[in-house]
């Protein structure tokens, strides 16, 4: 144990270790990885008044090009530290090598970048107003920082998710706490270091550690020194945080839960189909928000579909992260992997067919003990079964059979959910149709997860509250203000 290392959280520029700590397990061995800091309330409130002091230095009165040539200072930084940061994220994650190196932190730096861009392109337009005695005034409306934003992210992309969030709320002059979730603390303090290290002060980027309800999550989005809150997680999670955000009241953004539909119809491009919706049940072992768990295929291709579906399932490679052609990673957790497993036997108990999957997978050693689990395919069950309604956030998904346009539409939007949807058809007026009805933030028509930071992402129904993403994530993270002047 005592070679374990130590997750410290990250305050005012410097390292902070506490005796109190809390065991964070590698999902590929179940072993344990790190010894992290348990932030008490002190530790939160220490973090909040750091970010609140920095917003009166120097990054409160730097300018729009400053703080942009900051963040492609810290997207140079980690590039040049690209291994060090891939190292970081699998030892938390045990996700396959190929998915963190080819993607995840090339997205991570590019959300860097992308902000930048979009912070420096955006142009609001002064105008003119006549007044009644002949003189004019000119009306400017300029973005100013909302102040300290309290983070709280999810484990499935750490890095990812988080520079979705920290590049744009720097970007408007912001200063930040976060809390990263406690299965996947580490890049969140390599990040705050690089940034200190681009030329970022400190205190504008702080991390503390530690679980959610009652503890450094909660202290954290209930505190009255934090003026808006972005999260991503779950649901429930974000119904409990937005009850804290009430008291002030705070701004809230929340990206939050799905049950993703995919509709595949039988003049789809059957090959290309295939591909891109095991992809999108697979990939991340399902655990992405913006995962396939409900598919919808037209009756002509349905068998034919559901076996090169299953095919393709079996040929997926769990295994060392760090081989390269590992395909499949574990559950994050101990509890997550207990979550699926449940999943998975009462949908077996309720009497879907199992195409394939079903249970853990038996892996040989060292990682025997890892929270591995099969991809799962199901047939058979009503729209009402709980694994057709509930988000599992596994490697899984129902496959039903439908008839028609109309059918399929109001089968896809009988849920709670509004994250994402995927379309798979040649015919392109009928996937322009089919898109508008769809009751969800981001459709997809023959691809999955093409993302362009640029465009408004969120969901409908309980999927979320407000959109990030382009100036929908700089009108959160700032304020306007209207300085109106007599002209001349
Ligand atoms: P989670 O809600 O359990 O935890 C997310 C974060 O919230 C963690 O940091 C956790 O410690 C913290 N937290 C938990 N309870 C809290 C409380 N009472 N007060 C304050 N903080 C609290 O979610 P998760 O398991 O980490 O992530 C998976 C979920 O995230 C899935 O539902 C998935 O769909 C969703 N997700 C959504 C998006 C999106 O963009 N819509 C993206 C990724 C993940």
């Amino acid at each position: 144990m005592s070679s374990v290392s130590k997750v410290a959280c990250f305050i005012n520029g410097e390292e902070r270790l506490e005796d109190n700590v809390f065991e964070k397990f590698n999902p590929a061995t179940g072993e344990v990885a790190a010894l992290v800091v348990e932030s008490s309330q002190s530790l939160v409130d220490e973090a909040v008044m750091a970010a609140r002091a920095a917003l009166k230095g120097p990054w409160g009165k730097a300018t729009l090009e400053h703080r942009v040539d900051a963040l492609r200072r810290l997207a140079v930084l980690m590039q040049s530290r690209f291994s060090e940061i891939v190292a970081e994220e699998i030892l938390d994650t045990g996700k396959p090598i190929a998915a963190v190196a080819t993607n995840e932190i090339n997205r991570a730096i590019a959300n860097l970048n992308a902000f930048a861009d979009i912070a420096l392109s955006e142009r609001i337009e002064p105008f003119r107003t006549e007044m009644a005695n002949g003189a004019s005034a000119i009306n400017e409306t300029v973005r100013t920082p909302v102040g300290v934003i309290g983070i709280v992210a999810p484990w499935n992309l750490p890095l990812l998710l988080l520079t979705f969030k920290v590049a744009p709320a720097l970007a408007c002059g912001n200063t930040i706490v976060v809390k990263p979730s406690e299965q996947t603390p580490r890049t969140a303090v390599l990040l705050a270091k690089l940034a200190l290290e681009a030329g970022i002060p400190a205190g504008v980027i702080n991390v503390v550690h530690g679980h959610g309800a009652n503890a450094a999550g909660s202290f954290l989005t209930a505190h009255p020194g934090i003026d808006a809150i972005s999260f991503t997680g779950e649901t429930k999670t974000g119904e409990a945080i937005m009850r804290s955000a009430s008291v002030g009241p705070r701004a809230v953004s929340m990206e939050l839960g799905g049950k993703n539909p995919a509709l595949i119809f039988s003049d789809c491009d059957f090959d290309a189909a295939v591909t891109g919706t095991v992809r999108s049940m697979f990939d991340n072992a399902g655990q992405v928000c913006l995962t396939t768990e409900r598919l919808y295929v037209q009756r002509p291709i349905f068998d034919r579909f559901v076996e090169a579906l299953a095919e393709k399932a079996l040929a997926l490679k769990p295994g060392d992260p760090m081989d390269p052609s590992t395909t499949m990673g574990p559950s994050i957790s101990a509890e997550q992997q207990a979550k699926v497993l449940g999943f998975y036997e009462r949908t077996a108990r309720g009497g879907a067919t199992v195409i394939t999957g079903g249970g853990r997978f038996e892996m040989p050693a060292p990682f025997t003990n890892g929270y591995w689990v099969q991809p799962t395919i199901w047939t058979g069950l009503g729209d009402d079964a709980e694994i057709c309604r509930n988000e599992v956030f596994g490697p899984c998904a129902h496959v039903a059979v439908f008839d028609d346009e109309d059918e399929v539409i109001e089968r896809a939007n009988n849920s709670e959910y509004g994250l994402a949807a995927t379309i798979w058809t040649k015919d392109s007026d009928k996937a322009s149709r089919v898109a508008r009805q769809l009751e969800n933030g981001t459709v997809w028509i023959n691809c999955w997860r093409v993302r362009d930071e640029r465009a408004a992402f969120g969901g409908f129904k309980k999927s979320g509250v407000g959109r990030e993403g382009g100036s929908w994530s700089l009108n959160f993270y700032s304020h306007p203000k209207t300085i109106c002047r007599l002209d001349g």
